[in-house]
């Protein structure tokens, strides 16, 4: 090994705060290795029996099961391989050279020799051994902020920023499930923008959009927080009332429909008005609820056919 490697070596995490002339002889038991770019170092289905010190270059570590996310870089002074040395198991991860790298191999045996030699060494090994644990979790963790964010993203509708009809099977079943151990009742409410196509024809689809957000908001600010609101189609919401009677969901279902009718929508310089139809049912079993909702669905229509702006209860 010449001057150049030997400095570089010297310069591994590994040794820091080492007098290298004590432990120098490790030069001679380990191999000098040259990575093309993509070549594979440490792959989890292979054992691995060295530790690879980074002399030049870089790798890139990419952890089991974690594709998808931002991957490690290691440089030179920093090594890889060091759990499969600590536990005897398959490397935890995959080490590809990122750039024409050169490491240093240094034998499984020759690297626990070290550690009994040198204190020193055996804490750095230690202190790279932690550091390498704080990533991983570090990693996790944000791949788990990353999932539950998708996951959110999934559920709700972006331009209302209520929940959509993904997410409604499930949380309606699981509200309702509830309410049938309580033996309570329940109501479902499916709402339509009025006449919606002309708001849209007339002041063009972007307005007609900020019409839809604001009703969201209306809707949003007036329920309960145990009431369930989801953007069921286009122009159409529906709302889950646990534990609340007929009578009750049509007085809500007014009170919604006169708030509605009296909101002044602004966008840029127009200031203009919606109304909303309401078909209402009663809900008293999960396994009933598409029944339930074609019921106010069908008394939606009345209200419609009945000259809108109006709330109907399925018979
Ligand atoms: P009515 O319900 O009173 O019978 O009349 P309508 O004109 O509202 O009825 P229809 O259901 O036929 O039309 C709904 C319109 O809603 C058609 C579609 O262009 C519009 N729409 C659906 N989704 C969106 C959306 O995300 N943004 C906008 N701006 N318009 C939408
Ligand atoms: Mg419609
Ligand atoms: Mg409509």
């Amino acid at each position: 090994m010449d001057a150049h490697d030997r400095a570089l070596t010297e310069q591994s995490s590994l040794f820091d705060g080492v007098d290298f002339s004590n432990v120098e002889y490790m030069l001679e038991r380990s191999s000098l290795r040259m990575l093309e770019p993509g070549e594979k170092l440490l792959q989890p289905e292979v054992a691995n029996s060295h530790l690879y010190l980074i002399l030049e270059g870089e790798l890139r570590v990419h952890l089991i099961g974690q594709e998808t996310l931002e991957h490690a870089s290691l440089t030179a002074g920093e090594c890889t391989g060091e759990i499969s040395l600590v536990d005897g198991q398959n490397p935890s991860a995959l080490v590809v050279a990122a750039k024409t790298t050169r490491v240093l191999a240094v034998p499984h045996d020759t690297v626990w020799s070290l550690v009994d030699q040198s204190h020193d060494v055996a804490r750095n090994l230690l202190a790279i051994i932690a550091g390498r644990m704080r990533n991983d979790n570090s990693a996790l963790i944000k791949s788990h902020h990353k999932r539950a964010q998708y996951e959110h993203q999934a559920t709700v509708d972006a331009l209302t920023g209520v929940h959509n009809r993904r997410w409604m099977n499930d949380a309606f079943s699981r509200v309702l499930n509830r309410c049938a151990l309580d033996h309570v009742h329940s109501a479902v409410m499916v709402i339509d923008i009025d006449r919606f196509k002309l708001v849209n024809d007339t002041y063009g689809h972007l307005v007609g959009d900020v019409a839809l957000k604001s009703l969201a908001n209306i809707m949003q600010a007036h329920l309960r927080p145990h009431d369930l609101l989801v953007r069921y189609g286009g122009e159409e919401f529906a709302i889950l009332l646990p534990d609340t009677g007929i009578e009750e969901a049509r007085s809500i279902a007014e009170r919604l429909r006169t708030t509605v009718a009296a909101n002044e929508i602004h966008s840029g310089d127009l200031v203009f008005k919606i109304t909303i139809s309401i078909g209402i049912a009663a809900v008293n079993n999960e396994s009933k609820l598409e029944e339930n909702f074609g019921a106010a669905d069908r008394a939606l229509y009345r209200a419609k056919e009945s000259g809108r702006n109006r709330v109907e209860v399925a018979v």
